[in-house]
């Protein structure tokens, strides 16, 4: 009796992994041909500068519309590409999107500073990777500088050997590298001596309890003393509210990004943002203003 339903609770937990393992096995298909089918799309989140007001940049963020389930989110697809050994294929194309629409943008006249696109640490083992950014820039005509590359601190766990040498030699070139998620990481704060990066991003969970928390304000603090001290650009992520955004202000952050601004916006949104929130207050400093707020 005991051996019969053992068998029964065996062949029902298998059947019901191999149902989980089809289930992955034709999201991982579905990622392949969306991949090579342009059903990946970037969106695109404005960072501001917050004592002028104007934009600093923006972060690109990849988008999956799958034909049958809809909108399926980056933190479903990014670990999926990374387990089934896809996700350099959906770095690259990300670096080249980003860069073609940057390029786009800058024909069409709207000034756009600099994009950030966002790579797995295993995009980092790839020792083309700085051919390959070095490339897409050229073919873009844009500067190193045009680009930041977002990394997150799980880059130090990394232990394969490419890892440190690709991530100087893009360095070297110019192109600029950002800590993501910055203090919810588990590694040492000597790592910033190790890794050369240019920009700090606040994670959003310290912003999201600013309001309420005096040790989510003291490390927003800190943790800006830190970059400032070591000349690095603190970019403050996840900002909704407006009190936030004056805290965060005060506390002398140089730049922020959230839902505050904009949400992340396919490129003609953004667009559209960007000449609403810049043509007036150039249309009010050249000529009479004969908008919409004085009609
Ligand atoms: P991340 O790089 O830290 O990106 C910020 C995430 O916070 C984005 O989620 C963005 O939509 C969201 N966000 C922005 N402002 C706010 C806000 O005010 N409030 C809240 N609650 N959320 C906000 P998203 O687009 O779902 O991306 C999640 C993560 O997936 C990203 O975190 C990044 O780690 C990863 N990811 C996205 N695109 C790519 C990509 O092209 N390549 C790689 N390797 N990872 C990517
Ligand atoms: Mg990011
Ligand atoms: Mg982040
Ligand atoms: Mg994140």
């Amino acid at each position: 009796q005991a051996k019969s339903s053992g068998r029964g609770r065996f062949s029902f937990f298998s059947s019901e992994m191999n149902r989980l393992a089809q289930e992955r096995l034709a999201l991982e298909n579905a990622l392949r041909k969306a991949l090579q089918g342009g059903e990946l799309r970037l969106h695109y989140q404005p960072q501001v500068d917050l004592a002028s007001g104007q934009l600093y940049g923006v972060e690109a963020l990849a988008r999956w519309t799958h034909p049958q389930l809809g909108e399926i989110s980056p933190a479903r697809f990014i670990p999926l590409a990374e387990e089934c050994g896809l996700i350099a294929d959906l770095g690259r194309w990300a670096v080249g999107e980003a860069c073609r629409q940057l390029a786009a943008w800058r024909t069409q006249g709207l000034a756009v500073p600099a994009v950030s696109v966002n790579l797995s640490p295993s995009s980092f083992h790839n020792l083309d990777l700085p051919r390959m950014i070095a490339d897409t820039l050229d073919r873009h005509a844009l500067a190193p500088k045009d680009l930041t590359l977002e990394l997150t601190e799980s880059i130090l766990l990394d232990t394969n050997p490419s890892t440190m040498k690709t991530i100087e030699e893009v360095h070297a070139h110019g192109v600029r590298l950002s800590m993501d998620d910055f203090g919810t990481g588990y590694s040492s704060l000597s790592y910033l001596r190790r890794l050369p990066v240019s920009e700090l991003k606040l994670d959003r969970s310290f912003v999201a309890d600013l309001e309420n928390d005096e040790a989510a304000r003291a490390l927003s603090s800190a943790i800006l003393g830190i970059g400032q001290s070591l000349r690095l650009t603190v970019v403050a992520e996840g900002v909704e509210t407006p009190v936030q955004n004056i805290m965060l202000r005060e506390q002398g952050y140089p730049v922020a990004q959230g839902f505050l601004f904009a949400r992340p916006l396919a490129p003609q949104d953004l667009e559209r943002w960007l000449v609403a929130r810049m043509a007036p207050a150039q249309a009010s400093a050249d000529q009479p203003v004969h908008g919409e707020e004085s009609a």
